[in-house]
């Protein structure tokens, strides 16, 4: 055996697979022409954040709009960030979220396919097999370096003004004999494995960025470590072997990871690896005083995607909103295919914006808004009670203590050719629809300044005489115009501006009485369908209270 060789079974002697043994074990896979096979490698270190449900989004219909596999790999080598279920709250939370997941983890306990496990703490001895091969082939070593030794080539050379790092004549195991290494070991030091670079600065890698194009940059000559000291691989070189055993075609993935491309182009060059594609996706940006800057875990509550599950927004509507942050030519699309999923959608990577789209909660009211429009009551109603149940017990009780009932109230100015576009989130129906409540109901006798009491009242007596439950929307205005001219209002809204003068005021002014009467608001959904369903007791009730308090 040569040094590499009997450096390789010193440090990895237990290791008895080969890399062979794997690509066999995982074969390419046997998918049509153009399809793509791409992923997300979240950490379970905290709650699902805006940028992993973006990035799974974006890998998701990449895979679907190709014929493709859309999988989900679980980086889970630090042991100390991770928090308990914090698989599951990453799975579920895509899932609520309509993105489908074709292999890897589907829910927080099971994985599904033939290229697993698809976490990285049970493939130590993959990444290990791999490691051994190159240290065999002189492309990796052993570095004792303490923390303190590290930190002291790191003044040095800002001592010197030189770029810091490990690399060249740097790096001090680089050349390790197996007697040293042996000699350290046997002393009990730890150590890592480190790539022995053959890269050197003064040449450029190229590559073409399926997001952000083509892209130049130093080659890598740093001697970065593969392996940390308990084995277990640093996120460079799990990435090389995971997604090549896994056969991914495309890491599209967040781009503070664009700098390291240098560093994983050679380790796939190195270990003989197919080069995926690689796309870099920009980070969602919001404005803040004027200028734009990432979203952040620690200062925005919309980081958390259960934000929006706790303001209500329906999650169809948040994945419609990020697919026109994600896609420049969605909106048009929609517009043109407004009822369709957007899965349909022909997904471009070049669509993307390249230096970081804007989260814009108007815009995503907007959308919510549209979508929710579309919804049928009976829909609504689900939905409703479902984001209830979890966020707004007292509300939820309330909805469904008479479900018909509830769903008529949902259905003012839904079921109909034109629907109103007032709610986007679910949070917002409590106070929308308030006065159909009688819990909830809150009455308000304050009149329009233009409006007298008296006429208010007498426009109730006489209305109340009239009213009946069973008017459709002609009937129901014609009955407050009829009442107007008695009482010195205009009927038409014409006939009060032509000569404004000779009337009190007309008859849209009697109906907003009538509004404020029955729902102690001045601006409601179509006021005729309230009042059919609120019944005529409880609207003969609450008219009467009117007449007495105006
Ligand atoms: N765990 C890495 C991250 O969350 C994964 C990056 C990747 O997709 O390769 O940034």
């Amino acid at each position: 055996m040569n040094n590499n060789e009997l450096l390789a079974e010193l440090l990895l002697g237990h290791i008895d697979k080969t890399p062979e043994y794997y690509e066999n074990l995982y074969p390419a896979r046997n998918l049509p022409e153009g399809a793509r096979v791409v992923r997300i490698a979240p950490s379970p270190t905290g709650y699902l954040h805006l940028g992993t449900l973006f990035a799974a989004l974006v890998n998701r219909i990449t895979a679907t709009s190709s014929g493709g596999i859309f999988f989900t790999r679980i980086e889970d080598t630090d042991k100390k960030r991770e928090i308990e279920g914090g698989i599951e709250d990453i799975i579920d939370g895509l899932k609520r979220f309509g993105i489908s997941i074709d292999e890897g983890f589907v829910s927080g306990a099971e994985q599904k396919g033939d290229y697993g496990p698809y976490q990285q703490s049970r493939r130590a001895e993959i990444y290990q097999s791999y490691a051994k091969e190159l240290i065999k082939q002189g492309f990796a070593y052993p570095c004792f370096c303490t923390a303190e030794e590290l930190e002291a080539v790191r003044s040095e050379q800002e001592a010197q003004k030189l770029r810091t790092g490990y690399y060249g004549k740097w790096a001090k195991h680089r050349d390790i004999s197996y007697e040293e290494a042996k000699a350290l070991i046997d002393e009990g030091k730890p150590f890592v494995v480190r790539l022995k670079s053959p890269g050197n600065e003064e040449n450029k890698v190229v590559f073409e960025d399926t997001i952000k194009g083509k892209i130049e940059m130093p080659e890598n000559d740093e001697d970065f470590v593969l392996l940390k000291s308990d084995g277990i691989p640093t996120y460079h070189f799990a990435h090389a072997v995971d997604d090549h055993l896994m056969r991914t075609t495309h890491v599209l993935r967040g781009d503070e990871w664009i700098s390291s491309v240098p560093k994983h182009i050679q380790l796939f060059k190195i270990l003989g690896f197919k080069l995926p594609k690689f796309g870099h996706i920009s980070p969602i940006m919001k404005l803040e005083n004027g200028a734009k800057r990432k979203i952040s875990k620690r200062k925005d509550p919309e980081a958390a995607v259960h934000f929006f599950a706790e303001q209500g927004y329906d999650s169809e509507c948040v994945i419609n909103y990020l697919m026109t942050v994600a896609a420049s030519d969605f909106e048009d699309w929609r517009r043109a295919n407004p009822n369709a999923s957007y899965k349909e959608f022909k997904f471009n990577l070049k669509k993307m914006s390249v230096s970081g789209a804007l989260f814009d909660e108007v815009k995503l009211l907007d959308v919510s808004k549209n979508m929710v429009a579309k919804l049928s009551s009976s829909e609504v109603y689900q939905k409703l009670t479902e984001w209830a149940k979890e966020f707004d017990a007292e509300f939820y009780n309330i909805l469904t203590k008479n479900p018909e009932y509830t769903k008529s109230v949902l259905a003012i100015d839904r079921d109909v050719p034109k629907p109103r576009k007032d709610i986007a989130r679910w949070s917002e129906v409590k106070e929308y629809f308030a006065y159909m409540f009688e819990e909830l109901f809150a009455p308000n006798f304050e009149l329009p300044e233009n409006i007298a009491a008296d006429d208010a009242k007498a426009f109730l007596l006489e209305y109340k005489n009239v009213y009946s439950a069973e008017d459709d929307r002609q009937a129901w205005f014609d009955k407050i115009k009829e009442i107007a001219p008695k009482i010195g209002f205009a009927a038409e809204t014409k006939q009060y501006k032509a000569d404004p003068d000779a009337f009190k005021g007309h008859a849209g002014d009697l109906s907003t009485v009538l509004r404020i009467a029955i729902t102690g608001r001045r601006n409601t959904p179509d006021l005729c369908s309230i009042m059919q369903v609120l019944g005529k007791d409880e609207c003969i009730k609450r008219i009467d209270n009117a007449i007495s308090n105006f």
